[in-house]
């Protein structure tokens, strides 16, 4: 379990709040915003980066997913996510 507890930005009504998350698994989170109530949908794909290790051997090995997170995290309303093209086209 790698628990942390980052800040998140409400998308609704831009207070900040802390939040316990744990980062294993699924990188999108659904958080409540404490203040209003919002349901807040956060993605730390873009926030992840995978460590290679590179053996003395010369083989390299897969490493375990490491976050970079910002001081402030901001988040977006769940179910608001911009169609894609191609989810257009019926
Ligand atoms: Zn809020």
């Amino acid at each position: 379990m790698k628990k942390t507890r980052p800040s998140f930005e409400c998308w609704k009504c831009k207070r900040t709040f802390g939040q316990v998350v744990e980062l294993e698994g699924d990188p999108v989170l659904s958080l409540e915003c404490p203040y209003c109530g919002a349901a807040c949908k956060v993605d730390l794909a873009p926030y992840q980066q995978r460590v290679v290790e590179v053996m003395k051997d010369g083989a390299s090995g897969l490493g375990e997913i490491r976050y970079e997170l910002p001081d402030r995290i901001p988040t977006s309303e769940p179910g608001d996510e911009a169609p894609t093209q191609e989810c257009r086209t019926r």
